[in-house]
């Protein structure tokens, strides 16, 4: 069974292709478009999907040596995301379901960022979580803590009352002037810092829920009194800003977790979602996990920010259990888990 998947969320065009249990492609366009605004420009990411859209896939079935008669099924992105972009690939796919005459598989985009561990390469160790696990789930959008209790069943145990993760690295980042997104550029910095340097406040939240608004307007309070007496603090205190503000993001996102676990008595731990690419993250689970004893997981790169590959597996496992999806189908900007 081939599955080409289908991901246009956000600002990155994607098109993969599964084979039984197998990826066998993931082709990814960035949009550069978004660098000079300080985010992403809805309008113009659909415009640049659409231009995206049709080279990416032909890549993508390229890559993995089929046609695209040989296809069974398409899967993509329904949502959450915005509007204009999902709307790109949710045309797209239902064209080439049409074009094809083969069916159509919708995916949440968050069902996906969690399945991602269950996407196996050719050559790569595939070990991944077995039913039920935790997952941290931090991406631009979202920060949970999920439970996994199989491939469909998924319940939020705890999320963010207002930003995400990697909104707040990006918002934070734009306050010292970095380029969007800033939350890599200030996991880069922050191994040249002092993780101790700054304390900045932690939220009190109820349960397993999180909040990073507070954060993010401390550290601009913060700042902005620094610069009164000395112009160049940020410049001066790079490194040591970023290592003392991502210890404190990954303090908060643990801290909660290891609750979660604990209580939910679960011992087996996945990151997942774009922030899960951060070495500070990363590097806060395996130190956690062997303290609790958990067995980890933790996905590759690739696999970590927006991409098809994702799409495609999340596709293969609804595919298998008869859920498709109607031409009808709209996408959704917003989702109830
Ligand atoms: P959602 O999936 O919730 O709709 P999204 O798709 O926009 O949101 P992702 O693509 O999963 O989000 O992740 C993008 C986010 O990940 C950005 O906020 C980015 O700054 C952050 N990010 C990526 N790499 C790192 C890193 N190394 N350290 C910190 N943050 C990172
Ligand atoms: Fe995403």
């Amino acid at each position: 069974t081939y599955i080409l998947g289908i991901e246009s969320s956000c600002d990155d065009t994607s098109a993969a292709v599964f084979k039984d249990e197998e990826i066998l492609s993931n082709r990814i366009a960035n949009q550069d478009v978004h660098k000079s605004y300080g985010g992403v420009v809805p309008e113009l990411a659909s415009r640049a999907h659409q231009q995206n859209i049709i080279p990416v896939v032909d890549q993508a079935l390229k890559d993995a040596g089929v046609k695209a008669s040989d296809i069974n099924a398409v899967a993509f992105t329904r949502g959450p995301g915005l509007m204009g972009s999902l709307l790109v690939g949710t045309s797209f796919a239902k064209g080439f379901a049409l074009a094809n005459n083969i069916p159509l598989v919708e995916v949440n985009h968050l069902h996906a960022h969690v399945l991602a561990h269950f996407i196996k390469e050719p050559d790569g160790d595939n070990d991944h979580p077995e039913f039920p696990f935790l997952c941290l789930l931090v991406s631009g959008g979202n920060s949970q803590i999920v439970l996994v209790k199989n491939y469909a069943e998924m319940e939020v145990v705890g999320q963010t009352i207002d930003d995400a993760a990697g909104e707040a690295f990006d918002k934070c980042a734009k306050v010292m002037g970095l380029p969007y997104p800033g939350g890599p550029l200030i996991d880069k910095q922050a191994k040249e810092g002092d993780e101790n340097a700054f304390q900045f406040a932690k939220p009190r939240i109820k349960d397993y829920d999180y909040s990073f608004s507070g954060l993010k307007t401390s550290f601009l309070y913060f700042l902005r009194d620094q610069i009164k007496f000395n112009p160049d603090f940020i410049e001066e205190n790079k490194a040591d800003l970023c290592a003392s503000l991502q210890k404190t993001i990954v303090d908060i996102l643990l801290a909660k977790l290891e609750k979660a676990a604990k209580d939910l008595k679960i011992n087996q731990v996945a990151l997942a979602g774009g922030v899960s690419a951060n070495s500070g993250l990363r590097e806060g689970l395996l130190n956690l996990a062997k303290k609790r004893k958990w067995k980890t997981f933790i996905p590759k790169f690739a696999y970590t920010t927006d991409n098809a590959a994702m799409i495609a597996v999340t596709g293969y496992y609804k595919y298998k259990s008869g859920e498709f999806a109607n031409h009808e189908d709209a996408p959704f900007s917003r989702v109830v888990f």
